[in-house]
């Protein structure tokens, strides 16, 4: 099942498949470090958002327990490989190691620069997901405010 979430007007979903995909990922061992990437979806006409593919830790990577740096350029290849299936840009993601994950200072840093690169498309929207052990919550940024504030989830996977 997908998991949905409301952000002001429109949702948000993150597909099945991706869910999948970012489980494999969640730091539930003390020996799984810190993995992210980039979220590749598509905006319809009113504003929804649906992420159907992801980027996941690519060699070049930096990975720690408590860090991850997205160094390899193969993200941004995959980025404009995928424009092909009309996916496209619409956040990042990454994991913490605890059940219900809130952002740090750096995250919120990384956002806000991450918002201002972002050029207004068919979304008003820069979404920014952490998979804790538990729980996957997310964030959204507003291109044309900078605001950003949590989405509430509407449905999840039991
Ligand atoms: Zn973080």
């Amino acid at each position: 099942m997908d998991m949905r979430y409301n952000v002001d007007e429109i949702e948000f979903r993150l597909n099945e498949v991706v869910i999948k995909k970012l489980n494999k990922f969640r730091q539930n061992s003390s020996i799984v470090p810190e993995s992210g990437g980039l979220l590749l979806g598509r905006t319809d006409i009113q504003g929804n958002t649906k992420i159907i593919d992801i980027t996941v830790p690519l060699e070049g990577d930096i990975q720690s327990r408590f860090r991850f740096f997205r160094k390899s350029s193969k993200h941004k290849e995959i980025l404009l490989e995928s424009r092909k299936r009309c996916l496209y840009f619409k956040g990042n993601w990454h994991t913490h190691p605890v059940k219900d994950p809130e952002p740090s200072w750096v995250d919120m840093l990384s956002w806000k620069n991450t918002l201002k690169n972002c050029k207004p498309g068919e979304s008003r929207y820069c979404f920014f997901v952490i998979i804790g052990i538990k729980k996957i919550r997310v964030w959204y940024g507003n291109i044309y405010t900078k605001e950003i504030k949590e989405a509430n989830l509407i449905q999840e996977i039991l």
